[in-house]
């Protein structure tokens, strides 16, 4: 069996020992059951994966030792999600799967026709559980960054400069990514790609995006879900760009 994979700050580590506390010391304790001897691999949202052995299982507390310590190599093409608030639990399918599919950062925004509600504290506070456990299951040591909601015209004016500016939309009807990947000349090595909500972008949001750089693109003729878009547009980037390949994402050691 894989090693059990648990979250822990930066701060309990000391040297090679580790003190774990809180809900994954409990999970550990009383849900899996594991016992001092198993071997057990530590993150510490900075990057760093750590391959450790159980030391004590106590009440209040885990202690465990260091191993062997790996990061994940950095992507070969960085990607950045800008994703329209979707309805009901939608959104906690795209932050699972987005971290899943290997993004960088992923950016709330609101539009013309979508939630326009903000996003309250416990709401986010959610979506970053969500992230860590995505990266429990798929064995990502960096938790995807969750940016703050704000308004579309907003994001596309202070998006982070990428070498790629993407908005998927399906009235878009030449062109694909592979074109437009052929047409750059330019080593790309970041993208930002936009997905829309269920009503779509309005047609001035897509003029305002091509304004800012943004090339429009399409997934085919058929009119995607927006859950469906999103994580169809994330894996065809990243097959696209390389980023699937099992070297891109072979961890180092120190
Ligand atoms: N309400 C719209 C559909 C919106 S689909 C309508 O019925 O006409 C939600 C989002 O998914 C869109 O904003 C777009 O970003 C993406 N999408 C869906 N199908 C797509 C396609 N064929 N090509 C590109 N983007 C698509």
């Amino acid at each position: 069996m894989s090693h059990r994979r648990f979250f822990i700050n930066p701060t309990d580590i000391t040297g090679e020992n580790v003190q774990m506390t809180g809900p994954e010391a409990h999970h550990l304790r009383t849900v899996l059951r594991l016992a001092p001897g198993d071997p057990i691999t530590f993150f510490d949202g900075t990057g760093a994966r750590y391959q450790a052995r159980i030391e004590r299982i106590l009440k209040d507390r885990v202690t465990a030792t260091i191993i062997e310590q790996s990061q994940d190599l950095p992507p070969k093409v960085h990607l950045h999600l800008g994703q329209a608030l979707l309805k009901g639990h939608k959104m906690d399918l795209i932050l699972q799967k987005a971290t899943e599919l290997g993004v960088d950062t992923i950016w709330p925004f609101s539009s013309e026709h979508g939630i326009h509600k903000p996003i309250k504290d416990a709401q986010m506070e959610r979506w970053q559980r969500i992230v860590l456990e995505a990266c429990k299951q798929c064995d990502r040591a960096k938790p995807p960054e969750i940016n703050d909601t704000r308004k579309i015209t907003d994001l596309m004016a202070h998006a982070p400069q990428c070498d790629t500016r993407l908005i998927f939309w399906e009235h878009e009807a030449r062109q694909t990514l592979p074109e437009i990947f052929a047409d750059q000349n330019t080593d790309c090595r970041s993208v930002f790609f936009l997905l829309g909500p269920e009503g779509g972008f309005s047609e001035t949001e897509v003029a305002c995006a091509q304004q800012e750089g943004f090339i429009p693109v399409s997934l085919g003729s058929r009119i995607l879900r927006a859950e469906t878009a999103t994580l169809a547009a994330t894996a065809i980037l990243q097959f696209t760009l390389g980023n699937l390949n099992p070297t891109a994402q072979i961890k180092s050691g120190e």
